[in-house]
């Protein structure tokens, strides 16, 4: 029996989801070929949310970001280029996608949905947008799958419409969030936390404000005493207005990409870890999916749930404070 099986004592305590999901069907219908970026899993989670007896009114439909959003985190020439399809075959080949306008449109209306999701989050307490996380993403360039970077880009539309002055980014996906860290590492009122897989890509790990290096083989015991040993502390040293989080699914063991080997069960717990220690001190969290690459797919999917499992118990248990 799975601890985070839903029961009957949902019954009794009122909305089964009590916060939002942004979603978009144009998450996986753009073409990326045969890829390993598996964008069939935004449908999956929310065919299964469906199942599980979320409604309609769960779910937001995010507009793409404006390009105002993305000017603030990344350079005009690269999104000038990026949109006239004037990259170069080495940036493209460092992509790692194939190059086309839906592309295009698939990274702004997701950029578009972090954005929501921040937002949501600020009036909730909790939102979970089924996308995001693309933390490869740099000011001049985009790279490992990364188009443009949605979670720089809310942290600074939030930033902008004065609605938050501080703000933690905890990167949990695999993969260093070398993106993040080179857009927003500098900035004050950002503190970038990023726990990864030492010898695996980004190869150049630029500093995050907080860097916790994992290696090849550490699985659940490692994994959740680095988690135990920042949080809550961090939240409760830098108090931000707002938490993102990126719940990437990589970490778990046979991920094709990575070599950590955390069980579903140690994600899970992560998930706790992290929420609880957020929405405990009152702290509204926005969590995006980032990376996630196992062999079936069902297994990525199986990681996002138990991440929304872990949202669904947090936000009955510290609802908006
Ligand atoms: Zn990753």
């Amino acid at each position: 029996m799975l601890p985070h099986s839903m029961g009957l004592l949902e019954l009794f305590f009122g909305k089964k989801f009590p916060f939002k999901f942004v979603y978009s069907d144009e998450y996986w219908m753009v073409n990326i070929g045969k890829h390993v970026f598996p964008v069939r899993k935004y449908r999956l989670v929310y065919e299964k949310l469906i199942a599980l007896g979320a409604k309609r009114e769960n779910f937001l439909e995010p507009r793409p970001a404006l390009d105002e959003d993305l000017f603030r985190v990344h350079t005009p020439r690269y999104i000038r280029r990026l949109k006239a399809g004037e990259l170069s075959p080495a940036e493209i080949h460092m992509l790692e996608l194939p190059y086309s306008t839906d592309l295009v449109k698939f990274a702004w209306l997701q950029a578009g949905g972090t954005i929501l999701a921040a937002r949501q989050a600020l009036a909730d307490g909790l939102c979970v947008h089924i996308g995001g996380g693309f933390h490869h993403a740099f000011a001049d360039h985009g790279e490992g799958f990364c188009v443009v970077n949605d979670v720089a880009a809310a942290v600074e539309a939030l930033k902008a419409e004065g609605k938050i002055e501080r703000v933690m980014v905890v990167d949990c996906d695999l993969h260093q969030g070398n993106g993040t860290a080179g857009i927003l590492g500098r900035k004050d009122y950002v503190f970038t936390f990023s726990i990864h897989q030492m010898d695996c890509y980004p190869a150049d790990k630029p500093s995050s404000t907080l860097d916790v290096g994992l290696w090849a083989g550490d699985g659940d015991d490692k994994y959740l005493a680095a988690i135990r040993e920042h949080f809550p502390r961090l939240f409760r040293r830098f108090r931000p207005d707002i938490v993102i989080y990126l719940a990437g699914s990589d970490p778990l063991e046979g991920d094709q990409l990575g070599g950590l080997t955390v069980t579903k069960d140690g994600l899970f717990a992560r998930d706790m870890i992290v929420l609880e220690s957020a929405r405990g001190l009152g702290i509204p969290v926005a969590v995006v999916f980032a990376g996630g690459y196992a062999r079936d797919i069902q297994d990525s999917v199986d990681v996002h749930i138990n991440t929304i499992r872990a949202a669904q118990k947090v936000a009955r248990k510290w609802p908006r404070q």
